[in-house]
């Protein structure tokens, strides 16, 4: 259920709201808009009486969310979320570009890229300390060690940190690292992971399961919202089809239905998403101009060499042909972008 506030309902009806939610044994969840607040809540609603509400002061109106998913939902929520880091805005108006290696490999090459990124103005790096390989005997990433070559690297540059969680046992530590936790296609369904980065205090970039519906994928948002993160990015990296043209095939069809069913960001990984670099940049464009917030890119001085995805990675000759027609494409559809034009 959601109770929408008159725009001008003051702070003590808003908490008065808040005490009637907790004492039905419900979770409220305050969602402050461009004009007025909602508050949405979470638990077992059937049985609550939408009258209750109605009657408080400062109430509009109080309605009946039909979705699975509650905090997710556009139901709950009009307005695009935008989410505030130092390094920018995501979400609404504008298109953020991420872009890194696959894995961390070193500090030499960390520091190279993110130089390189900084002086395009790519204000988020991309690298996976903690790597899921299909392979046990690939490489499994620098662990810990890579947390803290990141971290130098941000201090070095101002680059904000995207890094990859796998586990609940390394939960705390990513989240002191980085700007932004990523988890990963496999993991979209691990719910004991998704209820911790709900308890964290940094956003979440939320990949969709290789085989999820959009459905799952926003339940699976639904889990960290619950939790208490609203901050929640989800992020198309393709899912598994009969197709062999590609690694993965792309669902950029699954973008404006997930705009009319969720007010999150919407990223894509176009990187993961086709497998090799060559299909990079027309999938980064149709992303855009699909209605994507935002890609993830992989990105390395040299990908022949990378240690992981080397086949799906750009070297930054190709990314700077990419940036420069994605700034002509944001201003033809009205997008701001993260980098600013250089
Ligand atoms: C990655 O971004 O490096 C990654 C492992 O992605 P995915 O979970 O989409 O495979
Ligand atoms: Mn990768």
């Amino acid at each position: 259920m959601l109770v929408v506030m008159r725009p001008s309902a003051t702070p003590a009806e808003i908490n008065r709201v808040l005490e009637v939610i907790r004492a039905q044994g419900l979770e409220p969840h305050p969602l402050p808009g461009a004009t007025r607040t909602a508050v949405g809540m979470t638990g077992n609603t059937t049985s609550v009486d939408p009258a209750l509400f109605e009657v408080l002061p400062g109430v509009d109106e109080a309605i009946r969310v039909t979705k699975p998913f509650k905090l997710a939902s556009r139901e709950m929520k009009k307005d695009d979320t935008v989410i505030h880091t130092p390094f920018g805005e995501i979400g609404s108006k504008t298109f953020t570009v991420i872009a890194g290696p696959c894995s961390v490999e070193g500090e030499e090459n960390v520091l190279r890229t993110a130089e390189y990124l900084m002086s395009r103005g790519v204000k988020f790096l991309r690298a996976g300390a903690f790597k899921p390989r299909t392979s046990p005997y690939s490489f499994q990433g620098m662990g810990h060690d890579g947390l803290k070559i990141l971290a130098k690297a941000r201090e070095k540059t101002g680059i904000g940190v995207v890094t990859e969680l796998m586990d609940t046992e390394n939960a705390s530590a990513v989240e002191e690292y980085a700007d932004v936790i990523q988890i990963g296609t496999r993991n979209m369904q691990n719910f004991s992971l998704l209820k911790r980065v709900g308890k964290c205090r940094k956003p979440v970039l939320l990949k969709r399961g290789m085989s999820a519906t959009l459905e799952e994928w926003l339940m699976a948002a639904e889990y960290i919202m619950a939790g208490g993160n609203y901050d929640v990015i989800l992020c198309e990296r393709g899912v598994r089809t009969f197709n062999d043209h590609s690694r993965n095939t792309l669902d950029l069809s699954v973008i404006p239905p997930a705009k009319v069913a969720t007010h999150l960001p919407i990223f894509v990984d176009p990187s993961h998403g086709t497998g090799k670099r060559n299909y990079v940049p027309p999938m980064a464009y149709a992303s855009l101009a699909a209605g994507a917030d935002g890609i993830l890119i992989e990105v390395h001085p040299d990908p022949d060499r990378a240690l992981s995805d080397g086949a799906q990675t750009i070297n930054f000759s190709s990314f700077d042909e990419m940036l420069g027609r994605l700034r002509v494409m944001a201003e033809l559809f009205g997008r701001g972008m993260n980098p600013l034009g250089k």
